[in-house]
């Protein structure tokens, strides 16, 4: 039955203004059960095809059609599904996490399947597959300190763990020595052996000799499609070399097959290599036996009877004995939900980065907040500096005198008189306060002291509401039957109290402006500067 279908497979790449054709036009149909491997030469667009088959990514025009489903133009959220349902991924470089042990980075793909197991049940499942491909001892190991024929079986492990109809192995064997790259593809051999179809790419010839068939792609274009006769060269070799009794098996097996191109009949031969090669390899010395231990993917293809074999075809997930499965040691584990666990796990595999990150997060929010905030500060005082200086007043000056043509400036002709603030006051319903003001400069003396203010000004008591200057240090201000009554009162500031009295207390005493004795009866508040000091 067929899983596969692509017709007519299209992909460009765009690069700025310039078009990449990539695939053009590939057809080709695999069926379940199927070892296949898909050759060609680097540049040749295998991994672009694979991306395609493996719904990371979509034809630019065709079809692809997955187990009767035409799944090329998905969205990318139904990719994910068939993704996480169908398929399964070995990439050539194993993207593990490193920092992550082998039975989580088995685990976590469940995560993001469309019914989550419980967590017990993930890692006995984990630890199921790991212990299949030969790492039950490993479970707890950073992937970071596996080798890399290790690292590529938790990859495998890991591709498996969501029981996909279809594995896809994007040349899984480049970054490996030849011996552990015998074993990784006779690993898949015996996934195939078990009923999952397998999609194998590769560049090495040695490499496609493993499959039952051999797509060739070059150019973007299917050059051949054919199945493969005889038996593998690697797997006689690897056989003669551990088991002396392999190339026994692989041609029995052959033989009790229905043929090399049948499906059925493929699954029925790898098993007869691998009873054969368990044969020969337990009739070996102990020795043997040892090396038979330590190859995993040896146990994994040798260590079954054909009938073990026969009732391992159902899937490899039914269950192994002796599987260690790991306590479950953190309470996260089990109470969260997958992506907070995945979240706290990646936080706590990274200590160190995760509270500098902290830190910086803090520091950086916190600045943020100061800066706001120092801002906000120093607006609010400049606003209160303003307003004191007097942020609403109007100042209104009488206009400029002149004789002789020579004028002398603002305020120096006396056209503004007293009735003239009286009647803004009455007149204008936004005016709050009216004062009128008349200026003199000179000095100020008491006694043997004196001292020259900014301003000496004759007005009435509303002069301190405009001025905003309600606060009096001591004493009162003048009222306005002083003003009527021509009173010659006055309050000074505080500079001037401070001056001429020294400490004393100037209420009730007199100081002279412009020969003229004023009776001090009040002092004002302190203010600050004023924009004229
Ligand atoms: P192979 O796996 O056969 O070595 P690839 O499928 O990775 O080849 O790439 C085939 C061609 O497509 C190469 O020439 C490559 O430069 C180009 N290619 C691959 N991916 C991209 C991309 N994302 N953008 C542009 N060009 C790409
Ligand atoms: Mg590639």
């Amino acid at each position: 039955m067929e899983l596969i279908r692509v017709e007519n497979l299209c992909k460009t790449y765009h690069l700025g203004e310039v078009d990449v054709p990539v695939l053009k036009g590939v057809s080709f149909s695999i069926h379940r059960g199927e070892l296949v491997a898909l050759m060609g030469a680097s540049g040749s667009g295998k991994s672009t095809l694979m991306n395609v088959l493996g719904c990371l990514d979509r034809p630019t025009s065709g079809e692809y059609w997955l187990d009767g489903r035409e799944v090329g133009q998905l969205a990318p959220n139904e990719r994910a599904i068939v993704r996480t349902s169908k398929l399964g991924f070995v990439f050539q470089s194993f993207n593990l996490l490193g920092r992550t042990s082998a039975i989580n980075n088995v685990a976590m793909p469940l995560d993001y399947s469309l019914s989550p197991p419980p967590v017990a049940k993930a890692i006995e499942r984990a630890s199921e597959l790991l212990t299949r491909v030969g790492l039950g001892h490993r479970l707890d190991h950073l992937s970071s300190q596996m080798s890399g024929g290790q690292q590529q079986r938790v990859a495998i492990a890991r591709s498996l763990i969501n029981q996909p109809s279809l594995l896809l192995a994007d040349e899984p064997t480049g970054n490996l020595d030849s011996h552990t790259s015998v074993e990784i593809l006779n690993m898949f051999r015996e996934l195939n052996a078990t009923g999952i179809t397998v999609l194998l790419v590769t560049h090495d010839p040695d490499v496609a000799t493993f499959a039952d068939r051999t797509i060739h792609i070059v150019d973007g274009l299917i050059d051949s499609d054919r199945r493969n006769s005889g038996a593998s060269p690697h797997m006689a070799h690897f056989g003669d070399e551990n088991h002396n009794g392999s190339s026994n098996g692989d041609g029995n097996g052959k033989a009790n097959g229905n043929g090399h191109g049948n499906g059925n009949g493929r699954k029925h031969a790898i098993p007869a290599i691998a009873a054969a090669a368990a044969t020969g390899a337990r009739a070996e010395s102990g020795q043997a036996s040892t090396e038979l231990l330590e190859a995993p993917s040896q146990v994994g293809i040798a260590a079954h009877s054909s009938s073990e074999v026969e009732a391992k075809t159902a899937g490899p997930f039914a269950p192994e004995k002796n599987v260690r499965v790991p306590k479950i040691r953190h309470l996260a584990a089990s109470f969260f939900p997958p992506t907070l666990r995945t979240a706290v796990n990646a936080l706590r595999r990274n200590k160190m980065r995760s509270a500098l990150t902290t830190i910086g997060i803090i520091i950086g929010v916190a600045a943020v907040i100061a800066m706001v905030e120092i801002s906000n500060g120093s607006k609010t005082a400049l606003m209160q500096t303003m307003s004191t200086m007097g942020a609403n007043n109007l100042l209104i000056q009488s206009g400029a005198a002149a004789s002789g043509g020579v004028s002398w400036g603002l305020g120096s002709a006396k056209t503004l008189t007293p009735q003239d603030a009286i009647e803004i006051g009455n007149q204008c319903e936004n005016v709050e306060a009216v004062a009128p003001i008349v200026q003199v400069r000179g000095q100020i003396v008491r006694g043997n002291k004196n001292w020259t203010p900014q301003s000496v000004c004759g007005t009435t008591p509303d002069y301190l509401i405009v001025r905003d200057w309600t606060n009096m240090d001591s004493g009162h201000m003048f009222s306005d039957q002083d003003v009527r009554g021509s009173v010659k009162t006055c309050v000074i500031g505080l500079t001037i109290a401070h001056e001429l009295f020294e400490g004393e207390n100037p209420l009730n005493q007199d100081i002279r402006v412009q020969n003229v004795a004023l009776r001090v009866v009040g002092v004002l508040g302190r203010k600050g500067a004023s924009m004229f000091g």
